[in-house]
């Protein structure tokens, strides 16, 4: 089946009780056991429940996994994703990642003997040059977040493959519509669900997906042993988000693409850093391993006090922290998502104080547009 299809069927077959098309809600806590020793599938919902269930399988086939797990968030999925590595290992990862991927793993899982090296996987030689001999994951991101830098993930996994690797990425900026990370030799794909899967900024969620069973295995046993596993609720509504996937992405892609184009234009944006733009320094990457080239980018403007003007002369643009929902959500990387990274690595990776990051949403382009002019005029 095609992907629209089966991210409207996979996990979500009509309700055998009643016909319900849309599968209940189970808002229990704990099954009714028949009799001692025996039960229908269920016991307890921290160790599972139907509707966490059936995300997993829709997630699962959307990225061409083995098995998915969801969790409450995505720093969630990936802290249980590190948690692979034991004391003495080492992992690489892209040196843009996500804020929040540098805090917990330099300031909370160095504790247990782990070592973290933070490369530009987009120049895959200097992946091969930090190995070490006792590195266990290559971790990237791509496209990161937020400078836009591409990572060919077959090249990462090649060299990764010669010494028994990980590869993980974080697929959320793409979605598995646009990019699908395993079928280019990856074992591990995390999400933030909070964004594109879910797609409407109505909850929190991450997401887990394995290409090999022993990988499954070990997660789904932190999962039910932290109980991490995202609850009822917050599954059926990232399982509704993902009925419309398939056409939010095509209409993200292509407003993304007309506002990258737009900022290029005119003269008080320096730069745009868009994967879609042949501007871009790994937009040939980008062309060769996506389908898509999504609706994330970020422009610089100079300094603090035009990215200050135009984040606060936007109207329809919403400034807020996340990503991926229908809305247009606009974002000072620096002093929000990024405030956790060190200044002298913000500087490193180019997370400058001029810089602003975009979400763009799947409202009127034309709108957009103007709410962007009429800020960039009040820089
Ligand atoms: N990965 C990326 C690329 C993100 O942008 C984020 C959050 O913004 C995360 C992971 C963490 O996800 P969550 O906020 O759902 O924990």
């Amino acid at each position: 089946m095609g992907f629209a299809t089966d991210a409207i069927h996979v996990g979500q077959e009509p309700d055998p009780s009643t016909g319900s098309i849309v599968a209940p809600i189970y808002q229990t806590s704990t099954y009714v056991q028949p009799e001692l020793g025996k039960n229908k599938g269920y016991d307890y919902a921290r160790t599972a429940h139907p509707n966490r269930r059936a995300l997993e399988r829709t997630v699962a086939k959307l990225e061409g996994g083995t098995a998915a797990f969801v969790f409450t968030s995505g720093m969630a999925a990936i802290d249980s994703v590190l948690r692979l590595l034991r004391p003495g290992d080492h992992a690489i990862l892209s040196q843009a990642v996500y804020g929040g991927v540098v805090r917990l793993t330099t300031q909370f899982l160095v504790q247990f003997g782990m070592e973290f090296s933070f490369i530009d996987t987009s120049a895959t030689e200097k992946v091969a040059e930090a190995l070490r001999s006792n590195t266990k994951l290559i971790y990237v991101e791509t496209p990161t977040n937020p400078t836009m830098s591409v990572t060919d993930i077959a090249a990462v996994t090649k060299i990764a493959a010669a010494k028994n690797i990980t590869v993980v990425v974080d697929n959320t900026f793409l979605s598995p519509y646009f990019q699908k990370p395993l079928a280019l030799g990856a074992h591990i794909v995390v999400h933030s669900m909070t964004k594109y899967l879910n797609g409407h900024s109505d909850c929190t969620g991450g997401a887990a997906i394995l290409a090999r069973q022993e990988d499954a295995d070990r997660i789904y046993f932190l999962q039910r042993s932290t109980g991490a596993g995202l609850a009822p609720m917050d599954c059926f509504l990232v399982s509704r988000g993902i009925k419309t996937l398939a056409v939010r992405m095509k209409q993200h892609e292509a407003n993304g693409m007309a506002v990258a184009k737009y900022l290029e234009s005119h003269p008080k944006v320096k730069r745009v850093l868009h994967p879609g733009l042949a501007s871009h320094p790994q937009h040939a990457i980008a062309k060769k391993q996506q389908t898509g080239f999504g609706a994330m980018l970020s422009f610089e403007l100079g300094g603090i006090e035009a990215a200050r003007s135009l984040l606060n002369h936007v109207k329809l643009c919403s400034l807020a922290e996340s990503l991926g929902g229908v809305e247009t959500l606009i974002s000072h990387p620096a002093t929000m998502t990024h405030a956790s990274v060190p200044a002298d690595m913000r500087k490193q990776i180019g997370i400058t104080d001029g810089l602003v990051r975009l979400s763009v949403g799947i409202e009127d382009v034309e709108d957009l547009i103007a709410d962007l002019d009429f800020a960039l005029s009040k820089v």
